[in-house]
């Protein structure tokens, strides 16, 4: 019998993973999802108590501090100090209770700002973060790091996943801290449902910087699909990135027009310039896990985006906002 841990399993990615475990429900596999409110994991004492109560077998690494480029940019401190101490507490007590797998998230933002693209997963440390989220990367990059040491003295199977840009139910709205699309659903919704009186072709939707950066985004219902297929069968310390194809790589501004479409907004859509751009892009090859999975079919972007925007609908009142 298994015991999988999730740590971080009230949050975006944890919950699409209990919606899938939900579906499967396999008999030999016995699974616990984790919020903060069952541990504080800056808490090391916190840490080990959940994992005695729990006693897992595997562990799924979600937990950490995330948040969009605006909050990384004012916090790099606390990404890279919370972070730290939540990946070591995760990682030593998963291996002084004996657990025989952990997976850990990295992130595609975590690779080096100057680099040639596309992006693969040897090259995690060649260069400096972009600037905007040093803290959060660096903290990342060290799992990988303390992976391979946990290998190297004990031969531990911990490894770790490199998704790109997640979105989907259960995300977190909240404008100050959240990535562009919970961040731009809930501002649209915001727009639409205030000033009633005004037609809405007279309304504007203000897409945060030039809206020129690209990015790879991942439902995050597939990302769980194929979280718990390398919990099952990837047998590798290396990270793995999973990722949409590079030709699924969309603009920001093409983010906006499948809000709106998804929201059937009749307004305009305007760039304010003067807000930051962040990265411009980090274009990830997907061709590991391609040839591992050839025949993986990605949720359609504009399909996803509907359903997380008619999530977001139905759910207003409980959406972390
Ligand atoms: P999320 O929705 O913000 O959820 C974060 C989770 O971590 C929540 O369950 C939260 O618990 C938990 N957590 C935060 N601080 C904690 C602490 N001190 N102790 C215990 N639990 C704590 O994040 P997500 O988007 O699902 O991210 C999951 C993983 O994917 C993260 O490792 C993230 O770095 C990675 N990732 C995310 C993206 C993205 O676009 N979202 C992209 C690439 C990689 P409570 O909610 O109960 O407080
Ligand atoms: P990143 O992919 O790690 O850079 O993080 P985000 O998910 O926060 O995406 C940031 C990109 O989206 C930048 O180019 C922002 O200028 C742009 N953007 C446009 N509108 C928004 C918004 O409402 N919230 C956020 N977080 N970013 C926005």
């Amino acid at each position: 019998m298994k015991k999988v841990l999730v740590t971080g399993g009230s949050g975006l990615v944890g919950k699409a993973l209990e919606a899938i475990i939900k579906e499967q429900a396999p008999s030999d596999e016995q699974w616990y999802f984790a919020g903060s409110k069952d541990a504080d994991l800056t808490n090391l004492a916190a840490t080990q108590t959940l994992f005695q109560r729990e006693q897992p077998t595997h562990v799924i690494h979600l937990a950490a501090m995330v948040g969009g480029l605006f909050h990384n940019m004012n916090n790099n401190l606390d990404f890279l100090r919370n972070n730290l101490l939540i990946n070591d507490h995760v990682l030593q007590t998963a291996h002084e209770q004996g657990c025989v797998k952990v997976v850990s998230c990295l992130s595609t933002c975590i690779f080096p700002d100057k680099t040639s693209y596309p992006i693969d997963e040897t090259m995690v440390h060649n260069g400096p973060p972009h600037p905007s989220n040093y803290g959060y990367s660096y903290a990342k990059r060290l799992i990988d790091v303390q992976n391979h040491a946990y290998h190297d003295k004990y031969g531990r199977q911990y490894t770790s996943v490199i998704p790109c840009n997640i979105f989907g139910p259960h995300d977190n709205y909240k404008p100050e801290v959240s990535h562009v699309i919970p961040g731009m659903i809930n501002r649209m919704h915001k727009l639409i449902n205030e000033e009633p009186e005004l037609p809405e072709s007279e309304k504007v939707f203000t897409v945060f910087g030039s809206g020129k950066p690209l990015r790879q985004f991942i439902y995050s219902l597939d990302l769980a699909e194929l979280m718990i297929w390398v919990l099952r069968n990837y047998e590798s310390v290396e990270p793995i990135i999973l990722s949409v194809d590079e030709a699924q790589e969309v603009t920001i501004y093409e983010v906006a027009e499948a809000i709106a479409k998804a929201f059937n907004f009749k307004g305009k859509l305007v760039c304010d310039t003067s807000k930051a751009d962040g990265q411009f892009k980090k274009t990830a090859s997907n061709a590991k896990l391609r040839s591992l999975l050839p025949n993986y079919t990605f949720t359609d972007f504009e399909k996803a985006i509907k359903t997380s925007v008619d999530w977001y609908k139905d759910n207003y009142d409980q959406a972390r906002k």
